[in-house]
């Protein structure tokens, strides 16, 4: 009853007519967890909200960085993957979730989430000196592939294209090279920012989940490199390629042959460099490897073709992207 009472004065004092505990996690969000529990540097993790009604929609803040959650089977269970950049600085972040529920009421979370330190590697490298000191020429190649790079990046698919697990990309287990640092011709220090794998030239490479291509190119360090987009920021980087057998625009079923593995670019030898990009920040592939899925229906990848078009990527080549495919499929049988 006095409880009832001060409620009431709450709402006579501030003349209310928003709602009284819109900060409270109680009315809207009822949990928040993600999958692998432990986080570090460069992991990816799949966000799971669980809401006690049906929200219009679902937006979150991790890491300075947007969140895009989508909607599961069940309308009040949703989703989002993201990760923590190879770079981030150990610690403890907030991941807020914000619901805006129907109605116009919006309701918040907030959850600490520890980002532990990885233990990477480091090792030094030998490549030829024009991949460290690079001349006039190739160091206009590389700002041209960089303004393409960014360009390639912008590009936005609202809906998640990816159905279940992602799969590895070649027959080959992959080192434990990502995150390394690694000191090229003993001056030019960076961090690895993918994982290689052990494969022979011309070794199948698949894409590691349904994707749309977005840029299928031969770049100075990445060689021929292929990089798919699978909706809401989330991309995977194939490199060194020896053949290239998509376009841009293909759009890709998880396993489908995207060219054959190489040693074109900065490379030591034959292998097959993957990288995982989402919202700006890189992740470790292995990591990504590792989580387990939900399958998504048909449904959520035709909205995703739905989705706000590429004012970003290369020209069409007037023919359909399928068609395309099953001719290039056809030519190199
Ligand atoms: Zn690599």
């Amino acid at each position: 009853m006095r409880r009832f009472r001060s409620i009431v004065l709450l709402i006579i004092l501030t003349g209310a007519t928003s709602p009284i505990f819109p900060q409270s996690p109680a009315h809207g969000i009822k949990n928040v967890f993600w999958q692998p529990n432990e986080l570090q540097q460069g992991s990816v993790a799949f966000i799971t909200v669980e809401l006690d009604r049906v929200p219009r929609r679902v937006r979150g803040k991790w890491i300075g960085k947007d969140l895009a959650f989508f909607k599961s089977d069940n309308p009040k269970i949703w989703h989002a993957l993201a990760g923590a950049d190879l770079e981030t600085q150990p610690g403890t972040y907030d991941l807020t979730v914000t619901a805006a529920m129907v109605g116009g009421r919006v309701v918040h979370s907030v959850k600490k989430v520890d980002i532990g330190a990885a233990n990477f590697r480091s090792g030094a490298l030998d490549v030829p000196e024009n991949f460290v000191e690079p001349d006039a020429a190739s160091k206009k190649q590389i700002e041209a592939d960089g303004v393409l790079k960014n360009r390639t990046f912008s590009h936005f698919i609202a809906a998640p294209q990816w159905s279940g697990d992602f799969v590895t990309p070649v027959k080959a287990k992959p080192t434990d090279s990502c995150g390394m640092t690694r000191v090229f011709n003993e001056e030019l220090s960076s961090t690895h920012r993918g994982t290689d794998f052990p494969v022979n030239e011309g070794a199948p490479v698949v894409v590691s989940n349904s994707g749309t291509v977005v840029l299928a190119k031969e770049l100075f360090y990445e060689g021929n490199c292929v990089i798919v987009d699978h909706g809401q920021r989330l991309f995977t980087i194939y490199m060194h390629l020896s053949k290239i057998e998509v376009k841009v625009r293909d759009k890709l079923g998880k396993g489908e042959r995207l060219g054959l593995s190489g040693q074109t670019g900065r490379v030591t030898g034959p292998h097959l460099h993957m990288g995982v990009r989402w919202n700006g920040a890189y992740l470790d592939p292995t990591k990504l490897l590792a989580l387990t899925l939900p399958n998504l229906g048909p449904e959520k990848r035709r909205a995703a073709t739905r989705a706000r078009p590429a004012s970003a990527i290369g020209r069409g080549e007037g023919v359909h992207p399928k068609t395309r495919l099953k001719l290039l499929k056809a030519a190199s049988s």
